[in-house]
């Protein structure tokens, strides 16, 4: 592998996911999550997550627990001073994440690579927030991380060809397919994705047709494995809302507004599967 030791910062759904690709991989990984909750959800989850697959098969019962094994939380962000590969997978807000960016960047060895999973914020401008933009790029897992192909891999205005070949053998080596995309608002992936979603929350909105009937036009007309609402509600509306303020506000087209049925829904905190109630309802 590439990188000896990979950090992981986010337990939520997609760090996890992250965490548990580069343990199955045979890396070592320290996962750290600000609400001591989320780790213990995240390091449960993941556990999980492996021995359904080693129940289907795709892994021995000792590769799952070895892969759990290699997986440390972490207390502190400082904690992954000695990984020379850190993801971020944290909530989808450029504050938070600049802010994490500037502390990793002081206790990091300068050899080491930072990578955001950001479905939509620009990979350049969270590589200013650093003094090491030409080690900085976005590594964007789709989810659910250990059964998805693609990683979209982002390339800031300064990302380093070393630093793309590096980040690029990584994922072939955990499995993936990497594909690259240049650093304009949600890449290639949430531009064209999440307008369709935003779509679809407008038709709910318009009563144009009930969210069963939106999906299952999408689903059988489409060929889509999943319908739009059903893919938000597995994303999470608020991850939605915020991937859709990145396009309309750096895009500058209003063809990118947020649907306000999507704001209510964030508002009242029907957030989808997270939260238990999104378009559908999921039980606890
Ligand atoms: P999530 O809400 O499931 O998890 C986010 C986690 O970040 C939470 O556990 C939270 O406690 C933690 N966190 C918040 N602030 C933190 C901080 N300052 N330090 C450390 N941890 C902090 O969200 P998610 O769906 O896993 O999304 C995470 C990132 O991945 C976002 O940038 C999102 O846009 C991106 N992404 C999401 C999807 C998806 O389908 N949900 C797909 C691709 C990329």
């Amino acid at each position: 592998m590439t990188f000896q030791r990979v950090g992981v910062i986010g337990a939520g759904q997609m760090g996890a996911g992250i965490a548990q690709v580069f343990a199955a991989a045979g890396v070592p990984v320290r996962l750290y999550d600000a609400a001591e909750t989320a780790l213990a959800r995240g390091l449960s989850g993941i556990k999980a997550s492996l021995e359904k697959l080693a129940s289907k098969g795709k892994l021995t019962a000792d590769q799952a627990s070895a892969a759990h094994g290699r997986i440390e939380p972490a207390a502190r962000l400082a904690s992954l001073k000695d990984c020379d590969l850190v993801v971020e997978a944290v909530v989808e807000n450029l504050e938070v994440k600049k802010k994490i960016f500037a502390e990793l960047d002081a206790v990091l060895p300068p050899h080491a690579i930072l990578a955001s999973n950001t479905s939509s914020i620009s990979i350049t401008v969270l590589a200013a927030s650093t003094k090491r933009p030409d080690r900085f790029i976005g590594m964007h897992f789709m989810n659910p991380v250990p059964l998805m192909q693609l990683v979209e891999v982002i390339r800031g205005l300064a990302t380093s060809d070393d630093t793309y070949a590096k980040v690029k053998a990584a994922a072939e080596q955990v499995g993936k397919t990497p594909i690259v995309a240049n650093d304009f608002p949600g890449f290639v992936s949430n531009r064209i994705l999440m307008p369709m979603i935003n779509e679809a929350i407008t038709c709910v909105m318009e009563g144009v047709a009930t969210p069963e009937a939106i999906d299952g036009i999408m689903k059988l007309g489409m060929n889509h494995p999943m319908g739009p609402l059903a893919l938000a509600d597995l994303i999470g509306l608020d991850t939605c809302l915020a991937i859709m303020e990145v396009l309309h506000r750096d895009l500058g087209d209003s063809k990118y507004r947020p649907s306000p049925l999507l704001r209510k829904m964030v508002a009242a905190g029907h957030l989808g599967r997270k939260s238990g109630k999104g378009f559908y309802p999921y039980g606890a």
